[in-house]
């Protein structure tokens, strides 16, 4: 792409175009690049932080549940992905092969791993033996490839990077307390972490992961009413333990097939966050995970310049002690104004200013992203109204989120009533599903809408299908999804 086409003057308003909106934004606010490679980006260092803030947070929480890191290869030979049906029926179209290396034609073809549970189920049978080395809960953070049809940076590419975890456990009540485990534990760093509201649920078996007995998942509205599925969280039966032969000798010394799980967030949350946060300005950063949380910008004359960037130094260093991570850009060179717009359209959550006035009251100006809200506070206070505000903004960027969710939810009987909800308005609805996969896939063909996951908690519960009319077996979350 020229430098022309990468330079980005004015964001598109989210209301003309959604999705020129969403590339323009990160385009500006320098997240990526678009690589050489069809559906690989480049994370430069501003996502690649978002990234980082993300792993932080839950590998801290997968080790305090017990699970522990390892790494697997990035390759995997052909005949491991033979050995069960459902996962090579749902992988093969998206994998790529490496058939020569070091100049000479393979014996066997290695596919790039697009998940590990082949890997890991070889592994695993080779480490478990007895009920002594159960569960086994391990982590592994790494990229993958998928060679998808249809890309959008960070959203779906064909390279990513995520965190994949695999466990194996005695018996399926083991496996599905895990299972839910992981769910909530992806549902809790979403909305307290991230603030995005997400609904949990069971995927339907159209949509399930290939070789999965059930999929769950954390589904998330962007602002343009689109889906994101944004975490799932597998029971695997003993499909893969039977394919790998995964066996462990129980209490009775009665050999048994384990259990297994598996469980991933990927780089995609770095696109839902800035669909579910951001607006006509840039993006909006909720405070946990901003790479800079709050900028620091000195104003006035350049008479009174040095005493103000002392005193702008002096808080900072008192910020970033109590563990707020915050940046000063008193550049000479650019004015103040250029500079709120700039950390506006990063999403920076605070900016504060201090000029030769606020010098003499003692006391800075603290200027909210989310809702402009304008705030004087005394410097002596500075950290602990830092530190509120930013506990505030969280909670007021999720109660929005929460809002335009609530806002956009509809409840439908019929196909058509749903039709007409998708063109008049945006958003997902609950609808009565008799569990025919030819009703789910004609909602498809005539809306291009998917069901998003079987929520645990829906508003109402539905009595008959949406489509055909007979009764419902389950009610429905659908939506059109990215
Ligand atoms: P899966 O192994 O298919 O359950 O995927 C685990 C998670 O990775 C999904 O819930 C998505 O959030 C994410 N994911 C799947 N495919 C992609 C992709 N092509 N790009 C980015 N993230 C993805």
């Amino acid at each position: 792409m020229s430098k022309e086409k990468q330079f980005v003057k004015e964001i598109t308003p989210q209301s003309e175009d959604f999705s020129r909106w969403y590339l323009d934004v990160i385009k500006k606010a320098d997240l990526m690049s678009y690589s050489p490679v069809r559906g690989c980006i480049v994370f430069k260092p501003d996502s690649y932080e978002i990234w980082e803030n993300i792993q932080k947070e839950l590998d801290g929480r997968f080790k305090e549940t017990g699970h522990r890191n390892a790494y697997f290869p990035l390759f995997i030979p052909e005949s491991f992905f033979q050995k069960e049906k459902d996962h090579i029926e749902g992988f093969n179209p998206e994998l790529p092969w490496v058939t020569e290396a070091g100049g000479e034609k393979l014996e066997e073809r290695l596919a790039i791993r697009p998940t590990s549970e082949t890997m890991v189920g070889h592994m695993y049978a080779e480490w478990i033996n007895s009920y002594r080395d159960l569960p086994l809960l391990i982590n592994q953070w790494a990229n993958v490839v998928r060679w998808e049809k249809r890309t959008q940076p960070f959203l779906r590419t064909s390279e990513f990077l995520w965190q994949e975890g695999h466990t194996a456990h005695e018996d399926e009540a083991d496996a599905r307390r895990e299972t839910m485990q992981m769910l909530d534990i992806y549902k809790d760093f979403a909305e307290n972490f991230l603030a995005i509201p997400v609904i949990l649920g069971a995927k339907t078996p159209s949509e399930r992961f290939a070789g999965a007995v059930d999929t769950f998942s954390i589904e998330a509205m962007m602002k343009d009413g689109k889906a994101v599925q944004a975490g799932t969280s597998h029971y695997l039966g003993t499909k893969f333990a039977v394919a790998f032969d995964i066996k462990y000798l129980d209490r009775e010394n009665q050999h048994q097939f384990c259990h297994t799980t598996s469980w991933g967030v990927s780089t995609r949350l770095i696109g839902a966050l800035i669909m579910v946060h951001g607006d006509d300005r840039g993006l909006v950063m909720p405070p946990k995970v901003a790479p800079t949380q709050l900028i620091m910008i000195p104003i006035g004359p350049p008479k009174t310049r040095e005493p103000v960037v002392a005193r702008v130094n002096e808080l900072f260093q008192q910020l970033k002690k109590a563990g707020v991570r915050v940046k000063v850009d008193d550049r000479a060179d650019q004015s103040p104004g250029w500079k709120f717009n700039e950390y506006e359209m990063r999403g920076v959550p605070i900016r504060l200013e201090l000029g030769p006035r606020d010098m003499e009251n003692g006391q800075v100006v603290l200027v909210s992203r989310v809702s402009g809200e304008k705030k004087m506070v005394a410097q002596e206070h500075l950290v602990e109204e830092v530190q509120n505000m930013l506990a505030e903004i969280h909670q007021q960027m999720y109660d929005k989120a929460k809002q335009f969710r609530d806002d956009n939810f509809s409840s439908v009987d019929t196909l058509d009533e749903f039709k007409a909800f998708l063109e008049e308005k945006r958003g997902f609805a609950l609808a009565g599903w008799c569990g025919s996969a030819a009703c789910e896939a004609q909602v498809k063909e005539e809306t291009g809408a998917t069901s998003r996951n079987i929520p645990f908690e829906p508003a109402e519960h539905k009595e008959t299908c949406f489509v055909c009319g007979d009764k419902a077996q389950h009610t429905v979350v659908f939506g059109k999804a990215y």
